[in-house]
């Protein structure tokens, strides 16, 4: 082979008990569809040669690179609320480490053939949630927001059994790490301490190094999880599935699912369609993150030291949780609102905002992206709220002693103009089912530079192109 991966896998070098070797199954006739050209320069790796054949068999889990370990990641976690003591990479599998430029990131093939954890799956994903996942993954980095990436997606030449037959497909996903809250819960729940240990070291010397000991672990990972969530909550999105096993301890978005950028605010939104009760509901997200951080404390427990003292500590640490996020969601939102400056009324003022996006059917992005030019009036089915709330923030601007152009510039940089739109996204799969990828490819190229206005890619549904609910990502 001449495609030559720069691996380097730390993973492989843990206990046999935190994974099980296992390679990827060939599929019959693999065809590229995308290969994220950028990423892969990004990190290291010769985009020329990995969009080759060789690159295809790799891409599609017919070759084995040289330097690879694959494997499947265990752990457990705990869905919807109920406690599952053994999960598993049942679709996926760590090809490895890349290592380039003193980074270290996994490459993990989705959708490449059933594993010991697969359960009743049959380990494959359908070319839709492939497409998803690289569409969203990409807008939300180019977003800002941490997230796994999307190297590439290969259609396998298979099919796959859903409630249809439909078009399977892979995708190549690059993380930081696959460790999630849900590793540790499985050692936990097995009073393994001694993996729990070797797992927070690992984490620390991938993740934190400036972490000194489990605390300092314990205070990295909420603080990574503070930003994330605010950062979600700052776009619109709803994660739909945000289960201990779905949360990363590097802190990146993870597990796109049934995911969704809201189209009008409501706080209420729930988009999964196995989200009977709004367990994920947009504006729930950051009490269940402190919940799921507070399984990750006790996850650590064993190795914080269970006496109560310790359990004190950490129960501390997860009540400042609301806090420290609060802060963070604030700073976000009052940049939306182009305001640099900090006033005591600020949380009411974009609380009253949003209070009034609720009620008047109001469109999330393209209200904060028309409050620069002054079209987000029109968002409202009752524009008189908005001239109301309008009035109370120009008076608060005006106690900043900026130029309203400085204003407009920070928000035009703080508020996208286009979002990946759940009506959009279904579009691009049923034309890539049908055989067409250039909606997808346009999409793509769009979401790239989600910060340009882009009147196309910008427009909300029609009443008739509502999507009311996402279906996991299996
Ligand atoms: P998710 O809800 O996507 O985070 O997946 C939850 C668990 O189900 C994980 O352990 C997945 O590996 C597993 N899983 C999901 N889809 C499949 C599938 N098609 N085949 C096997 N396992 C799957
Ligand atoms: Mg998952």
């Amino acid at each position: 082979m001449t495609l030559s991966l720069p691996f380097d896998n730390s993973y492989s070098r843990l206990p046999e008990r935190f994974f099980t070797p296992h390679p990827p199954t060939p599929v019959a006739d693999p065809t590229l569809i995308a290969l994220n050209v950028d990423l892969a320069r990004e990190i290291g790796l010769d985009a020329d040669a990995l969009g080759g054949p060789e690159g295809l068999s790799v891409l599609s889990g017919n070759a084995v690179p040289e330097g690879s370990f694959p494997l499947a990641q265990v752990y457990a976690g705990h869905q919807f609320g109920g406690w599952v003591p053994q999960l598993g990479d049942g679709r996926a599998v760590l090809l490895g480490e890349i290592a380039s430029d003193g980074h270290r990131r996994d490459l993990q093939l989705k959708g490449s053939g059933p594993t010991p954890y697969s359960r009743r799956g049959d380990g494959r994903s359908w070319l839709g949630p492939v497409l998803r996942e690289y569409l969203v993954s990409e807008a939300m980095h180019a977003l800002g927001v941490p997230t796994t990436r999307a190297l590439a997606a290969v259609s396998t030449g298979e099919t796959v059994l859903r409630e249809r037959p439909l078009p399977g497909a892979i995708l190549t996903r690059v993380a930081q790490s696959h460790i999630r809250v849900g590793t540790f819960q499985y050692f936990a729940a097995r009073r393994d301490v001694e993996a729990i240990r070797a797992l927070a070291e690992h984490v620390i010397a991938r993740h934190y190094p400036e972490a000194n000991d489990p605390w300092e672990l314990l205070d990295a990972v909420i603080d990574a999880q503070t930003d994330l969530i605010a950062r979600w909550m700052g776009v619109g999105f709803i994660h739909g599935v945000m289960n201990t096993d779905n949360m990363s301890v590097a802190g990146e978005t993870i597990d796109y699912g049934p995911c969704a950028f809201m189209d009008a605010y409501h706080p209420d939104r729930v988009f999964s369609s196995i989200d009977q009760f709004g367990r994920y509901a947009y504006a729930r997200q950051p009490d269940i993150a402190a919940w799921n951080l507070a399984q990750f404390a006790s996850a650590l427990l064993p190795i914080l030291g269970q006496e109560k003292p310790a359990i004190e500590r950490a129960t501390e640490m997860i009540h400042s949780f609301p806090a420290r996020f609060g802060d963070r969601w604030l700073a976000i939102f009052r940049s939306k609102l182009g305001l640099a400056t900090e006033d005591p009324g600020d949380a009411d003022l974009i609380g009253s905002l949003l209070d009034r996006m609720a009620s008047g059917n109001a469109d999330f992005t393209l209200t904060f992206r028309g409050l620069a030019d002054r079209s987000a009036r029109a968002c409202f089915s009752t524009p008189e709220a908005f001239d109301q709330w309008a009035e109370v923030w120009a008076a608060r601007a005006a106690r900043e002693k900026t130029d309203e152009q400085t204003r407009i510039d920070r928000m035009a940089s703080a508020n996208p103009a286009i979002i990946p739109r759940n009506h959009r996204i279904e579009a691009v799969i049923a034309a890539a089912v049908g055989g067409d990828y250039a909606p997808f490819h346009d999409m793509h190229t769009a979401l790239g530079t989600p910060f340009a206005d882009n009147p196309d890619f910008a427009l909300p549904p029609e009443p008739s192109e509502i999507v009311e609910a996402t279906f996991c990502g299996t």
